[in-house]
């Protein structure tokens, strides 16, 4: 019960009053009534505990109600709610200096915003303002954000209405090596490599060399010749954890460039040491992109956002006033500046690179073992389990399927996510504070509803 409400009228409301999509996005055929949460765990208004793989799409990236960023945010809430973009506020002026800290340089001129589309918007924003060209590239399969100017840049179909969303959006093929039609074992990086026989030589990747080449033809064919920016997730969250070959960003980058364009990872939901080699994901590809955008992991579930870019690109969008009532409030603050405390001390990045790493080999074990378990791949806690009718074909596990194995894993005690454009795979992107026995209990629980898929079959 909740206020005096049963499960059955709880529903009754969210039917009549909530947003009715929603009832879709919570993914079960039994819906979780999450009640509270703590670290790696959460609990259901039956006071049953869920090891929590998914954490919101990676949004809580420290650990459910963290203490030491609760502290944080309790202690500021009782001095001040309100914005900090008409006055001075301390807590602002820290918190920016210290994020910046975490980039590489020229990346130092941060703006705070609410959410990861917002993030993305004011990008595409300054993209445009700043070189004067208007066409921007994404990803097939990349997801950018809900508002109608990133819906153009995001292309998952399930998240795309039919109406005109941002025009001068171009999408490029994904180089997926597993599922796309080039690439193979040893193109990306990965502490398991694909099962995909590859055709790369040593030392040379005709993959990346291949969706090289088709960013090119894009270029060629579907944008003029010069254009605002590229959008690229280091790993694709939403997509279903998609790795790139290694050099691909190296070279895009530079085909962006040359025709004017300006370079903007998203980080949304490979930052703040997800991905346990590097505190950002862009760092995995040897880059430094003109403009990063962050949004979920920075706030451990709070609601905040951010961009930084070059002092060169921030000085383009000083001519009208850019004002956002609450990005940077004093709780997003006082919450980003402990998560950034809290990295660092708790050590997240690297039980992320540990735990992942042991996770993945583990998991791969498994794939080894079983027909459908396609492929396995990640970096760090940003992992993606893709899921086939056979390893042959590669045709994705259809959705009744998945949601049943999905399901089956729920009722055994762990969240985890999906993900893909035919929904194909499980995405497992846990706060970073889970160890090696929340794995191996997993990996049971997974292994179990594997063989309890195959006995309905
Ligand atoms: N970029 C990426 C990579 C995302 O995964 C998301 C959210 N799933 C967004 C942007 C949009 O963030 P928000 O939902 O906070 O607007």
């Amino acid at each position: 019960e909740y206020k005096g409400m049963s499960k059955e009228q709880l529903l009754a409301i969210r039917r009549k009053n909530c947003n009715p999509m929603t009832m879709k996005i919570t993914y079960y055929k039994k819906p979780v009534f999450i009640h509270q949460g703590y670290m790696q765990w959460m609990w259901d208004m039956d006071g049953r505990r869920y090891l929590d793989l998914f954490a919101g799409v990676a949004t809580v990236g420290v650990g459910h109600c963290h203490p030491k960023v609760t502290a944080a945010v309790v202690k500021q809430m009782k001095k001040l709610w309100h914005t900090t973009n008409i006055y001075v506020q301390p807590a602002l002026h820290e918190y920016c200096e210290k994020l910046a800290s975490h980039l590489p340089d020229p990346l130092k001129v941060v703006y705070l915003t609410n959410s990861g589309s917002e993030a993305n918007d004011l990008a595409m924003l300054m993209a445009r303002l700043h070189t004067g060209n208007f066409d921007i590239i994404t990803f097939r399969g990349s997801y950018h954000g809900g508002s109608m100017q990133t819906m153009g840049l995001t292309s998952n179909s399930p998240y795309k209405y039919p109406i005109a969303t941002s025009s001068g959006c171009v999408n490029a093929m994904c180089p997926d090596v597993f599922r796309g039609p080039w690439g193979g074992s040893h193109c990306r990086d990965s502490p398991v490599q694909t099962i995909r026989e590859c055709s790369c030589a040593q030392g040379y990747c005709m993959a990346n060399e291949k969706y090289i080449g088709d960013l090119k033809e894009t270029f060629a064919t579907s944008l003029p010749s010069r254009i605002a920016g590229f959008f690229g997730e280091p790993i694709q969250g939403m997509g279903g954890a998609v790795q790139y070959p290694k050099n691909y960003f190296k070279e895009a980058y530079k085909l962006v460039r040359e025709r004017g364009g300006v370079c903007i990872a998203d980080e949304v939901q490979t930052g703040f040491g997800r991905t346990g080699t590097h505190f950002w994901g862009f760092q995995g590809y040897d880059v430094i992109p003109d403009m990063v955008t962050m949004a979920k992991g920075i706030g451990n579930g709070f609601p905040m956002g951010a961009v930084v870019t070059t002092p060169e690109i921030a000085e383009s969008f000083v001519k009208a006033y850019h004002f956002n009532t609450f990005g940077g409030n004093p709780m997003a603050c006082a919450v980003g500046s402990s998560v950034l405390d809290v990295i660092k001390e708790d050590g997240t990045q690297q039980n992320s690179l540990k735990v992942g790493t042991y996770l993945m080999t583990e998991m791969a074990k498994l794939r080894d073992k079983y027909e459908i378990i396609g492929d396995v791949r990640g970096k760090g806690l940003q992992i993606g389990v893709e899921m086939v009718k056979d390893k042959a074909s590669r045709t994705p596990l259809p959705p009744a399927a998945m949601s049943g194995i999905f399901e089956d894993i729920k009722d055994m005690g762990v969240l985890i996510g999906k993900g893909g454009v035919y929904g194909q795979t499980f995405r497992v992107q846990p706060p970073m504070c889970i160890t090696k026995e929340d794995v191996d209990f997993f990996l049971a629980v997974f292994e179990k509803a594997i063989h309890n898929y195959m006995a309905t079959k």
